[in-house]
């Protein structure tokens, strides 16, 4: 299938539309083959999987004859078994002349006596294995999930028949595309090239006869047999790295910024150092962590992997900014501690009653909100920091693919946005009954894949900024060819 490319998207407000959405807009309908047709269908589903093709066409082309002449020519399980008593019975004789009983009996475990009592006794068969009965279900349902199987066009071709032959549908006789579709499909088998033309045929024509058909009874179908038989959820395994050599670069970090430590005692005094390092320390710090608890294959070290990116543009922002704004590095201080100040007065405002056991600790703020200078001179700026979004900062240091690709995948997990949750706590149950739905990781066993080379990278990327100001080791540069 062709996807459409982002160029090919039309933004309308803040949403960027497929050609789909964006033409069809409120008036698309969707609609599931499998959620919300297939159960209707199931007892052609059953037929095909239980004999070969050419004689299951020739059975359910006799079945169609029968009921054409009884003027009883429904394919709808619905609407059969909504029949009056006497009408569901001529319905199933006809069925019974062509069919043993046993292929339409594993629907009873569906059909309950309670709500289809004439199907139920007439189906129902105890004699016969229940484990096999749902086995067989299971199969008719797995090869037929996809719409666009071999196996589900083969009963739309049925379908359609069942509409012609009850004249809720004409076709031209004349000799188009669609008639000889209509006509030869059945003759040919899957592998033949003539089919690649009629399958999306019989497809599109079925998909037209569909578009009004209530689902409601499909999702009972659904419901029904998901009580019946168990989910079987299913867990990528990644292969986990052997931590260990991992570390290495960790502990050459940590030492390379004891060096920078006991080599620039000069800058201690400067605004410059302490937090162009302070930013390096704390995305080292995040950096151990994650390998000190083990982290890399976690939620977790998505969520610390983003702000070790943040963290990296910011330095590599202000000693961009730098040349032009010279203080740069004492406002982006004063933005942080306004921060901290926001917070600070409201809790020491009484705005809202303290928690003794809450990790934030009101006095400690005060201190550090005090610390460079007293607060009365701390301004509160509720805006981007230098009044740039993130979205520019990226661009401004020609870090635009970090930004693309890397933050904005690791913002879903930042904010909890369904694709993270999806990824990291759901699991698919591998059930085709279920239709593959998601089910939740109630054992916290799906693990994510290994974040420890994209830290390096970053890693990287921050020493080689920060050697434009401060020398690194030389044992470091050589080993990871820190040249900038
Ligand atoms: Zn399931």
């Amino acid at each position: 299938m062709n996807r459409s490319k982002l160029s090919q998207h039309t933004k309308i407000g803040d949403t960027l539309h497929t050609p789909f959405t964006g033409y069809l807009g409120n008036r698309m309908k969707e609609t599931s083959w499998s959620r919300d047709k297939l159960p209707q269908f199931i007892w052609i589903a059953l037929i095909f999987s239980t004999f070969d093709r050419n004689y299951a066409f020739k059975v359910l082309s006799d079945i169609i004859k029968e009921l054409k002449k009884q003027q009883i020519c429904i394919a709808e399980l619905s609407e059969v078994l909504s029949l009056k008593e006497q009408e569901q019975e001529k319905w199933f004789d006809i069925i019974d002349m062509f069919i043993p009983k046993e292929v339409l009996s594993p629907l009873s475990i569906v059909f309950s006596s309670r709500e289809y009592p004439y199907f139920f006794n007439r189906y129902c068969m105890p004699e016969l294995d229940l484990e096999l009965k749902i086995t067989k279900l299971m199969q008719a349902i797995e090869k037929n999930l996809s719409f666009h199987s071999h196996e589900s066009t083969d009963i739309c071709f049925i379908v359609i028949w069942f509409y012609i032959s009850a004249k809720k549908m004409l076709f031209s006789r004349e000799c188009t595309m669609s008639t000889r579709a209509l006509t030869e499909y059945y003759k040919h088998s899957h592998d033949e090239e003539v089919m690649s033309d009629y399958r999306p045929i019989i497809r599109a024509t079925m998909q037209g006869l569909s578009v009004f058909m209530d689902g409601s009874f499909s999702h009972k179908f659904w419901d029904q047999l998901a009580q019946i038989t168990s989910c079987k959820p299913m867990i990528i395994d990644y292969i986990h790295e052997d931590i260990t050599m991992n570390k290495e670069f960790l502990t050459d970090s940590m030492k390379t910024l004891e060096f920078i430590g006991a080599n620039v005692k000069d800058k201690y005094q400067s605004a410059k150092y302490t937090i162009s390092m302070g930013i390096v320390t704390y995305i080292i710090k995040l950096y151990a962590e994650i390998l000190d608890h083990e982290l890399q294959n976690t939620i977790s070290s998505r969520i610390l992997f983003r702000t070790i990116v943040e963290a990296y543009i910011n330095l590599k922002y202000l000693l961009y900014k730098e040349p032009s704004t010279p203080d740069v590095f004492e406002k982006f201080q004063s933005y942080g501690l306004g921060k901290y100040k926001l917070v600070m007065a409201k809790l020491r405002e009484g705005k809202y009653q303290k928690d003794p056991d809450a990790h934030i600790n009101s006095k400690l703020l005060e201190v550090y909100v005090n610390e460079v200078k007293d607060e009365e001179f701390t301004p509160i700026n509720l805006g981007y920091f230098d009044k740039d979004n993130i979205r520019k900062k990226f661009e401004l240091v020609g870090e635009m693919e970090l930004y693309e690709i890397y933050y904005d995948y690791d913002t879903n997990y930042v904010h909890a946005f369904w694709g993270a949750i999806r990824e990291s706590a759901m699991l698919l149950c591998d059930n085709p009954s279920h239709l593959y739905h998601n089910v939740p990781d109630y054992t916290m066993e799906q693990m994510l894949s290994d974040i420890d080379h994209d830290c390096i990278m970053v890693l990287k990327k921050v020493f080689s900024t920060i050697s434009s100001y401060i020398e690194l080791p030389d044992f470091f540069v050589n080993k990871y060819d820190m040249r900038c």
